[in-house]
């Protein structure tokens, strides 16, 4: 779990949940961190505090290089995605931070509008074997464009919210204030992967 900002603890509770006796989930915030874990949890938070601050200490190159070199699972939610992305533009201010570009797609940072515009809606991911979840878009992004090696995990209307590329899966809600079933749908992909 990346602990520089954002929505650190839920994420902890929910991947401990999701892993019960099988693995443990702890926050990291160094580069040698990075080097040790075998799967990586970017929380939601703030996209613009979270990469300057990793950039800063060499996590996101840590990141990058661990996803390259051995194909490290990463899950990227909200701010997270944002991250992980190609490209990020805000709708309103344009084209924010450099991003990772471990995903072939193009985000829009905060698609449905400011705080006050969040919302809960029900997605459904069968890839994952999530029939329903409750997810909270909190000044969420969309997914404006993914290439067609990105598989699409899930849209809410004609929006895509969720989507896999090899080892990463980016969300732009938050699931793990609803519970752990996606945490448990990542924790499978790392377990197919090892
Ligand atoms: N709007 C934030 C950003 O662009 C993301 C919000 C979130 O993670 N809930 O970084």
């Amino acid at each position: 779990m990346l602990g520089t900002q954002g929505d650190v603890a839920e994420n902890v509770a929910a991947s401990r949940k999701a892993l019960g006796g099988s693995g443990s989930a702890a926050p990291v915030w160094s580069a040698a961190e990075i080097d040790r874990v075998d799967a990586l949890v970017i929380p939601g938070g703030e996209s613009t505090t979270i990469g300057p601050l990793s950039e800063l200490n060499g996590v996101l190159r840590a990141v990058q290089r661990r996803v390259e070199s051995d194909a490290m699972p990463v899950l990227g939610i909200c701010a997270g995605l944002v991250l992980l992305a190609r490209s990020a533009r805000d709708r309103v201010v344009g084209p924010g931070n450099e991003t990772l570009g471990l995903l072939d797609v193009d985000v829009e940072r905060n698609s449905f509008g400011r705080q006050s515009r969040s919302f809960e809606a029900a997605v459904s991911m069968p890839e994952l074997g999530i029939r329903e979840i409750v997810g909270a878009f909190i000044r969420a992004p969309t997914i404006l464009r993914a290439d067609s090696g990105v598989s699409i995990l899930a849209k809410l209307g004609s929006k895509i919210v969720a989507v896999r590329q090899g080892p990463i899966i980016g969300v732009a809600f938050h699931p793990e204030l609803a519970g752990a079933e996606l945490h448990a749908g990542f924790a499978s992909t790392i377990r197919a992967s090892a």
